[in-house]
């Protein structure tokens, strides 16, 4: 059996508490610098990093080596059987006490390692997969309509976005400035006022297809690698003048974070659930009522300046990551290693499960107490963090970690906006 399927975890040696979210049923991987700045492939395993970069042509000297260039570029690119093998070696390195002297010099505290974009992105696509969201936003700018656009519950609706402005978790984000009609109906300039959060997860592709080739549901994980929590900064004001007729353009293209550390599909195993049920019946190809399922228990949590404001479950996602892949490649178009997908924001049923602050503070009409203040939207200084466990293997909790972005002041007119800075150091 691949590890996908490993039953019970075996404890770590690494000095940790037991219910740790990144504990040896999670294992993801991300890129990191210390103070020589060479960026290296780790594995979070508790309070530390194994330095994969360093370890593996130590201890693996006979195995190809994909982890020296400090990016997952190439471990993404090597597939299935790759990921497997690479994740029963690094368990067992990690597990097994007789393993522990040679292991032990390659680990570092966490706190020790400023993590990098863990990958070149490639494209990026962001889809709207989320019914109660999509709903919300549809009784908010169309009264009177169907909330659900005719389209939606026969395909996951989603549109291009700008893959350079992906950036890993703790790089500031500028406050984005463009036009907006105002409530008179004139047409201005300036920073956004309405400067929004959207709460998702996101799909890292690993293996390339070529033009014409379609991936099916059932391929899913022959080309998916892992996950993580996605911050999809939405300018409000912008969005709202400039998407129709084509979609988000600038509103959206100023910045996406992404947190540092990649989960493994083959950790997520126990979180698979049943998406809920869809009416009408997909169409053939997005038709998943006869495959293994897609929907994941994924937990989030959303904090704004140390403040809860809510609790989404992916679980109540309509659309899966396996449709979203499967619809995104049925024109032909061909993947690269390095594609994301992010799934768009999840809102569940209930107002403490909406994963942005447009659909929390309904359009702005009802505040938000945070920090003993009020808030709609953003403002400069304001600090987003989004968190996410799942369920794990024997009552154990896998860790998504953390997606953190701080809205630095993007000036008015002529103000450069700051560049992101990739090495700022958090967890
Ligand atoms: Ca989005």
């Amino acid at each position: 059996m691949p590890s996908h399927s490993i039953p019970r975890p075996a404890r770590s040696w690494v000095p940790m508490r037991q219910d740790h979210p990144f504990g040896i049923q999670t294992l993801p991987y991300g890129s990191f610098t210390r103070s020589d700045g060479r960026a290296r492939v780790g594995v979070a395993i508790g309070d530390h990093v194994l330095d994969l970069s360093a370890a593996w042509p130590a201890l693996a000297p006979a195995e190809e080596d994909l982890f020296s260039t400090g990016s997952l570029d190439r471990f993404l690119a090597a597939g299935p059987s790759s990921w497997d093998r690479v994740r029963s070696t690094v368990s067992r390195w990690l597990s097994d006490e007789r393993e522990r002297e040679h292991v032990h010099g390659f680990l570092l505290p966490a706190a020790e390692a400023a993590m990098l974009l863990p990958f070149t992105v490639a494209d990026y696509v962001d889809f709207y997969a989320s019914e109660h969201h999509a709903a919300n936003l549809g009784r908010m700018f169309r009264p009177g309509t169907d909330p659900l656009t005719a389209n939606w519950k026969h395909m996951p609706i989603g549109y291009h976005g700008r893959a350079g402005t992906v950036v890993v978790s703790g790089t500031p984000v500028p406050r984005p400035r463009g036009q907006r009609r105002t409530a008179e109906g004139a047409v201005t300039v300036g920073p956004s006022l309405r400067l929004d959060i959207e709460a998702e997860l996101g799909f890292v592709v690993g293996v390339p297809t070529t033009m014409g080739e379609q991936v099916s549901l059932s391929a899913f994980d022959q080309y998916v690698f892992g996950v993580c929590l996605v911050n999809d900064w939405s300018a409000r004001d912008i969005q709202a003048w400039e998407y129709v007729p084509l979609g988000p353009f600038l509103g959206k293209s100023f910045a996406t974070s992404v947190s540092p550390w990649i989960v493994p599909l083959a950790a997520l195993q126990e979180a698979r659930t049943a998406p809920p049920p869809r009416s009408p019946r997909p169409v053939a190809y997005l038709d998943d009522s006869g495959e293994a399922p897609w929907g994941l228990d994924v937990r989030l949590q959303v904090s704004v300046n140390g403040t809860k404001v809510s609790e989404p479950c992916f679980a109540d996602m309509y659309w899966t990551a396996a449709q979203q892949l499967a619809h995104m490649t049925f024109n032909g178009a061909s993947l690269r290693t390095g594609d994301l997908f992010a799934s768009g924001t999840i809102s569940g049923p209930t107002e403490q499960s909406r994963g942005s602050l447009i659909e929390l503070t309904w359009n702005g009409r009802e505040p938000l107490e945070i920090d003993g203040g009020r808030r709609t939207f953003l403002e400069d200084g304001d600090e987003v963090v989004i968190t996410a466990t799942a369920p794990g293997p024997a009552g154990t909790v896998v860790g998504l970690g953390e997606v953190r972005g701080r809205v630095a002041p993007g000036g008015g007119r002529g103000a450069a906006p700051r560049e992101p800075r990739h090495s700022e150091r958090q967890r």
